[in-house]
């Protein structure tokens, strides 16, 4: 069995007692960063060999891992935070998976986007998530002018080094409308801010930003 397994996005203890007796139990854990993940191990005594999956070894790992499916074993497979899959090379492991007829299944919990919006306050009974923006300005700003058009909330998920940036392009294209921006969601300096772009722009200008974004308009 291979098991998709979300792990916290911050907080140790977002964890589901279904997803410790998993890791505990597999014979493997696929691990997008082996050393981030061990945090978590070791926070909850868990002791079961870990091999790194992530972008640039998804191909030759996926093999080495669906080798061990066929061979019969369990494999669990965890990402730096939240669910697997959501924006990480989880899909290639769960396509191989599928493809090759091996039993998959997934064990649910903390996904950054679902907390960001439950807290935003945003309508969700209809939203679209469109990830991450691209990383030059002037694709970034094509991305919005096509957001602009969809009658719904957009989340989407922004580092601190292109926060300011991409706020900027926002109001740039948008204009001052209200939005609301989750960082460091379940974390000590879990905040969330809503209201007019330009007064979040103002605010990240005035403290630099810091950790991890969520988006929502
Ligand atoms: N698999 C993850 C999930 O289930 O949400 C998403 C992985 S994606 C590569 C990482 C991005 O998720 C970060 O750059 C940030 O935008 C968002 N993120 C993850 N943890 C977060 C947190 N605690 N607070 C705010 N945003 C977070």
């Amino acid at each position: 069995m291979l098991y998709i397994v979300a792990t916290p996005i911050g907080n140790l203890k977002d964890i589901t007692l279904r997803a410790i007796e998993v890791l505990k139990s597999v014979d493997m854990i696929a691990c997008e960063d082996t050393r981030h993940t061990k945090i978590l191990l070791d926070h909850y005594g868990i002791k079961i060999p870990t091999t790194s999956f992530f972008q640039h070894n998804r191909f030759t790992k996926g093999e080495y891992l669906l080798g061990l499916l066929k061979a019969g074993k369990n494999v669990a497979l965890v990402s730096d935070a939240g669910t697997p899959g959501i924006l990480d090379p989880g899909y290639n492991l769960i396509n191989l998976a599928f493809e090759n007829s091996m039993e998959v299944t997934a064990i649910p919990g903390a996904v950054a986007f679902v907390d960001a919006l439950v807290l935003s306050g945003k309508p969700a009974h209809e939203f679209f998530f469109a990830g991450f923006l691209p990383n030059r300005s002037g694709a970034r700003q094509n991305r919005l002018k096509k957001i602009a058009e969809l009658k719904c909330t957009v989340i989407f998920y922004e580092s601190c080094h292109r926060i300011l940036a991409t706020l900027e392009d926002i109001l740039e294209v948008l204009g001052d409308r209200e939005i609301a921006v989750a960082r460091e969601l379940t974390k000590k300096f879990e905040e969330i801010k809503r209201g007019k772009v330009s007064r979040i722009v103002q605010e990240f200008k005035s403290k630099r930003p810091r950790g991890e974004f969520v988006v929502l308009l």
